[in-house]
């Protein structure tokens, strides 16, 4: 123990920060926390949970639909968003008050404020200032508008749940995972949605199947989804607001969401009091052990740019606290992390996709399935499921898998610790499946795909 105010100050209460900050207070280590905005940060706040939220919200739409095939009726259907977003806010004030509790429970001091690094163990919060043995900067992301005339008038993720007024029409612009989330969240509300991406093929990154499959599906559930395609202006007319696009079209909409990816938030942090850098793509460098180019100075989740997933920055707070204040038996591993994109239907995916397979192995086997999921024979509607995957063939592992169709969210969870397991094309097909899921398919896909 130093004769330093604390021996570790978090910056930033969020996934990441939160969970090294308990798991160092746990180890004995004197934490203090500093956050400026809200408890639990862009997960718990302006992100998964309340997207998550949302998404249940959409779905209920296109349920009371696909009901009537199975023989319920119901009268006219009705959605307040009011009600939607009035009931999130509360569940997110529970969260909220767990998380500090949670920092309350471990002894650690939590501060309601802005917290910017004075010099490498000194780190100031409003007027007080405090030493501290380590700093762990865990500020997460922001984001990012690109500059286009009018771009004042668009909004983000930031502000899109709390919305006061539903916008009938909507205009996303972006191709990732939060322009296709709230796509399909607002369609399944009922907005009018136009989605736009710059690329000739949005959702860049994932397997170019799962891309594919995923723009013939969207469009499908009602998005007018289209590529090639941007904004170059915004304009109030009439108490809505005009986009001019480059194919020289318009559109009036009520509200436009811009999902063009996240900056590191380092505003006002003061690491130029400090040796820290960024690295090329402007996030914080630094080592395998989260240590910045400042000793004292750690760093870890969206800040640094890696995989911006919460569960992700969990695994290095947590990682980070057993290496500096307990026993790190295992170093966070980056292999084979499913995510998942809550569009309608999801998509799930885990491991190598095959352009990346391609790469790095010298030969592989594709297996591919496309069907109707069985609920959609009665309900009627128009929705198919795609199934991929991908085998290195020298060692017959199972080295990637992607699915679009109904809970591929939860089901590839089960399917990434196998991967992690090392499974091989044969242990998937000594698995016997559980009859009638979609999940099944996984372990029922016998002939490799070929393109003919
Ligand atoms: P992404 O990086 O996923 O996507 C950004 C999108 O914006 C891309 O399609 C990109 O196009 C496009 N874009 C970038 N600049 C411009 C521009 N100037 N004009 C028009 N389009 C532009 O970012 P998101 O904001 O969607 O999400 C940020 C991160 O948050 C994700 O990468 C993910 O890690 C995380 N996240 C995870 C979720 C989950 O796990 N379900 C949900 C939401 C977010 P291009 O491809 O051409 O560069």
């Amino acid at each position: 123990m130093s004769d330093r105010d604390f021996d570790l100050f978090v910056i930033g209460a969020g996934s990441g920060g939160v969970r090294a900050a308990r798991m160092a207070a746990g180890f004995g280590a004197r934490v203090a926390v500093a956050e400026d905005r809200y408890m639990g940060g862009t997960c718990v706040n302006v992100g998964c949970v309340p997207k998550k939220l949302y998404v249940y919200a959409s779905e209920f739409g296109k349920s009371f639909e696909d009901a009537r095939g199975f023989g319920w009726s119901s009268s006219e259907k009705a959605f307040e968003w009011s009600t939607l977003r009035d009931n999130k806010k509360t569940e997110i004030s529970r969260l909220n008050s767990i998380y500090r509790n949670l920092l309350a429970g471990v002894d650690a001091t939590v501060f309601d404020g802005r917290a910017r690094i004075v010099d490498p163990h000194t780190i100031a919060v409003g007027e007080d200032q405090f030493t501290t043995e380590r700093i762990l900067i865990a500020t997460g992301g922001w984001p990012y508008i690109p500059e286009f005339p009018g771009s004042e008038l668009a909004i983000t993720s930031n502000e899109v749940f709390d919305l006061e007024t539903f916008p009938q029409r909507l205009l996303v612009i972006g191709g990732g995972y939060i322009a296709v989330e709230f796509s399909g969240i607002f369609n399944g509300l009922g907005s009018k949605v136009t989605q736009l991406y710059r690329g000739p093929l949005f959702l860049r990154g994932f397997d170019e199947d799962v891309r594919q499959h995923a723009a013939k599906e969207i469009p499908k559930t009602g998005v007018d989804l289209r590529f090639n395609t941007n904004v170059t202006k915004l304009e109030r007319t009439n108490g809505a607001i005009l986009a001019t696009l480059t194919s020289g079209d318009s559109l009036e909409v009520d509200a436009v969401l811009v999902a063009a990816g996240r900056r590191p938030n380092l505003e006002g942090l003061g690491i130029e009091n400090t040796a820290v850098h960024l690295n090329e793509k402007g996030f914080i460098a630094v080592d395998e052990h989260y240590q910045t180019a400042e000793p004292s100075v750690f760093a870890l989740g969206d800040v640094i740019g890696g995989m911006e997933l919460t569960p992700v920055a969990l695994a290095e707070g947590m990682a980070l606290a057993r290496r500096l204040y307990g026993d790190l038996k295992r170093e966070v591993e980056y292999d084979f992390i499913a995510t998942a994109v809550f569009c309608q239907p999801n998509i799930g995916t885990v491991g190598f996709t095959e352009e990346e397979a391609r790469e790095t192995f010298a030969k592989i086997t594709l297996y591919k399935s496309e069907f109707r999921p069985m609920k959609h024979t009665i309900s009627g509607r128009d929705e198919r499921t795609f199934m991929k995957l991908i085998v290195d063939d020298a060692s017959d592992r199972v080295v990637g898998v992607h699915m679009m169709g109904p809970d591929a969210g939860e089901i590839i969870q089960g399917i990434a610790i196998a991967l992690k397991a090392g499974a091989t094309k044969a242990v998937f097909d000594a698995t016997i499946g559980i009859h009638p899921t979609a999940a099944e398919e996984f372990v029922t896909m016998r002939e490799p795909w070929s393109a003919g």
